[in-house]
Parts: C-alpha cells; structure tokens; sequence
C-alpha cells in the first residue's frame, strides 16, 4: 500500500510553498497549510509552561489542551501575536492564516478518479512524496499520522527528553 510521504524538514526549510490542492470545495484551500500547522503543533512546539503563544493572542483563539497548544479557526484574526511570541519558531507566520484550509488526504472519488495527489506532483522540492510502504522502513524520525499520512520530522519533545 502506498503513503503519502511528508518531509517537514524540507518543507519547513522553503523559502514560498508553491504546492497546489486539488479540494474541490473551497479554491483557497491549500491542504498543505493545515498539515504543517497540525506538525509544528505536534512534534516542533516545545511546550513552554507559560505558552507566550497564548499569552499573546488577543482573542483567546490558543489554548492548551492536554498538553498540545489548539487554535480554533473561528476565533482566529491571523494577527500573527502568536508567531512573534514564540520564542521556538513554531508558529511560522503563514501558518495562521485568515482563511482557513484542510487536508482530506484526497480521500473517496477524487483519489479513486485520477490516482494522484496534486501537492506530490506541484512540490518542486520533492518534500510530499508517494512511496511503498517497504520503502520507510529503517527510515529515522517518522510519525505514522493516519492510514494514509506519513511525516519525517525531528520530534523536539523526544530530542530533549520533554513531558508532554
Ligand atoms: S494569529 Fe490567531 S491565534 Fe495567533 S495571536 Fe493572532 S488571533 Fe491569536
Ligand atoms: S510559544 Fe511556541 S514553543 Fe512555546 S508553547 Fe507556544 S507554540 Fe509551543
């Protein structure tokens, strides 16, 4: 069976995504935006105890929930307070923006239809890739997201040995 291949150490390091969607229900959404924020929520966000990030955001839109800092996506302006106050570069600031976007993983018809994923084939930097699930393994620093998404990513929490 066949993965989608995240390479967050490549794609964090890209100086303009040019990644394209192909969701088909929102023309602004670009699925790419929500998996990196989910990622440096996850495996990059030291989890400082007095959370700057949340501390800075005028509207109450961060919270820490069982360890791991949440954004709602309503109550968010995109004032990017929160990419300021983050002392780790966590929060980078294109991933708050004013519009929303979501990752379906491409599930149902529209993989079924064309057996491909758009943000493999758009990424000049080969940071999505589709591979052989045989091809992982021996791979180092990789997080199983779901069925169909994995990530290769330093976990920060791991490196430094921090309660999460
Ligand atoms: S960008 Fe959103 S989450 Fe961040 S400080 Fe501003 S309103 Fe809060
Ligand atoms: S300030 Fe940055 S590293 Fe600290 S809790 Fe917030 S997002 Fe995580």
């Amino acid at each position: 069976m066949k993965k989608l291949l995240l390479d967050y150490e490549i794609c964090n390091r890209c100086p303009a995504c040019v990644v394209r969607c192909s969701y088909d229900f929102h023309p602004a959404n670009n699925g790419i935006f929500s998996l990196r924020e989910e990622i440096a929520l996850t495996l990059t966000c030291r989890r400082c105890e007095n959370n700057p990030c949340v501390q800075a955001c005028p509207n109450q839109a961060l919270q820490r929930l069982e360890g791991r800092i949440r954004r709602s996506l309503v109550m968010c302006v995109s004032c990017k307070s929160c990419s300021l106050a983050c002392p780790f570069g966590t929060i980078l600031p294109d991933l708050v923006p004013y519009l929303a976007s979501r990752c379906d993983l491409c599930q149902g018809p529209r993989l079924e239809e064309k057996r491909r994923f758009v943000c493999v084939e758009s990424c000049p930097y080969g940071a999505l890739r589709l591979v052989e699930e045989k091809t992982l393994e021996g791979m180092k620093n990789l997080y199983p997201v779901n069925e169909t998404l994995v990530v290769k990513a330093i976990n920060w929490l791991d490196l430094y040995g921090v309660k999460k």
